[in-house]
């Protein structure tokens, strides 16, 4: 889901003092933080206590509310920057008490009356997007903005993916059943980052055989752009990231031009395209600078797609763009595309190996937030989390 870009560097300290065994075993006792252990059905979850606290603790399991709901047991769960973002109290809908997470694989226990495609004991993807189905926006596959009570929701309005178990509203349209040959692993991308590239930046931008793409920012999301514009054989692509590591990390994920400043990015762009600048910029990273450099890169007649998630206004150069024919774009993912992301990676046509760069227990949640959330230290692109019993 969206995020602050500049929400990274997090550091709960209340769970920097606890030992590692406490934060192993996930008995971090956090000051006033309600403990349900006397629970008969209790179960494990990370629940944010107001900005700057958190706590992997016991809460009672998650119970069929409306008939169209599942109730999901989560076999691999992941970080997302936006969690990140919430934690330093920046999202005020997320309110003390929450568990958090909206991306997760995991498998059906159990289901509502009302759901007729889902099983128990099927293995399903569990999307940032909810979707009631029925609403004139998910009529016309806009899911993000559903107005029945979906959109993102999980780990959001309603208790989230990062618990041992979760209650997915309207199953029959917000769970994908997974083929067996797509392992948690990489269907855990599915939920989240690869749609978000593929339908903000690389659908939206409507990148071309033989075009010039610019990519600014090689977070997961930039880094899954560049994935997921290569399938329509781009001439090149150009990506743009301050950040040596990520540069590498483009570099394995198929860019062939990276860019370190915002002068290199220019030099490179003008280099390989006469002068003409490239066909399509993706903007994912989030800020003034880089909106304004996708709007400076870009030919007559191209393309911008905004990805990030702006917390500041941007200038907007209409008094420079206006002659030139530009198209930009701005969207929140839908997830409209994650059954045919699903087929390419169920058909080895999209490989997102690597972007998970750090694995561990569900229990180890709290180590998995420090790795991830001091990623220019650990190196971390995303995490993920595995059941372990
Ligand atoms: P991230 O913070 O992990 O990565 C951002 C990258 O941008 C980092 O590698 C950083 O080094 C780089 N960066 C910082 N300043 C830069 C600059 N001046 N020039 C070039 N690069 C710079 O973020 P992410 O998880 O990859 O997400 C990227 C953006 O996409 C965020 O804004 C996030 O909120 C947004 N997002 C949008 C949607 C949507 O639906 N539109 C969904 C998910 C995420
Ligand atoms: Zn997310
Ligand atoms: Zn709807």
């Amino acid at each position: 889901m969206p995020h602050d870009p500049t929400a990274g560097g997090y550091r709960d300290e209340n769970v920097e003092a606890l030992s590692q065994g406490q934060r192993r075993q996930g008995l971090a006792p956090i000051r006033g933080a309600p403990i349900d252990s006397g629970e008969v059905s209790a179960m494990r979850a990370l629940v944010y206590h107001g900005a700057g606290r958190k706590q992997w603790a016991d809460v009672p399991m998650p119970e069929i509310k409306d008939a169209r709901d599942a109730i999901v047991r989560v076999d691999a769960v992941t970080i997302c920057g936006t969690d990140l973002h919430i934690l330093k109290g920046d999202v005020p809908a997320v309110t003390p008490g929450r568990i958090l997470g909206h991306e997760a694989v995991g498998t059906v226990e159990s289901v509502g009356a009302g759901v007729g495609t889902v099983k128990a004991g099927q293995r399903v993807l569990i999307s940032c997007i909810t979707s009631c189905g029925t609403c004139r926006f998910c009529r016309e596959g806009a899911y993000g903005q559903c107005l029945g009570g979906g959109g993102w929701i999980l780990g959001h309005r309603i208790d989230g993916t990062q618990a041992e178990y979760v209650r997915v509203p309207f199953a029959d349209t917000s769970v994908h059943a997974l083929p067996d040959g797509v392992p948690n692993e990489s269907a855990l991308l599915l939920a989240d980052i690869l749609p978000t590239s593929y339908e903000v930046g690389v659908l939206n931008g409507h990148v071309m055989p033989g075009d010039v793409v610019a990519i600014i920012g090689a977070g997961p999301v930039g880094l899954a752009a560049v994935m997921t514009a290569r399938l329509f054989s781009p001439r090149h692509i150009l990506v743009v990231d301050p950040a040596s590591p990520r540069l590498d990390a483009a570099k394995r994920f198929g860019a062939d031009l990276v860019a370190r400043s915002e002068q290199e990015a220019r030099d490179l762009a003008s280099d390989v395209t006469d002068g003409l600048g490239v066909d399509v910029a993706i903007e994912a990273v989030g800020i003034p600078e880089t909106f304004e450099l996708c709007a400076a890169l870009v030919r007559p007649g191209g393309r911008v797609a905004n990805v990030g998630v702006h917390g500041r206004p941007v200038t907007l150069h209409l008094e420079d763009l206006w002659i030139r024919n530009v198209t930009i774009t701005t969207g929140l993912v839908d997830t409209r595309t994650t059954p045919t992301l699903l087929q390419m990676v169920d058909s080895g046509q999209l490989t997102a190996d690597g972007l998970i760069t750090h694995r561990f227990g569900l229990g180890e949640m709290l180590d998995g937030y420090d790795v991830f959330s001091q990623a220019s230290d650990s190196g971390a692109l995303k995490v993920a989390l595995f059941r372990t019993d």
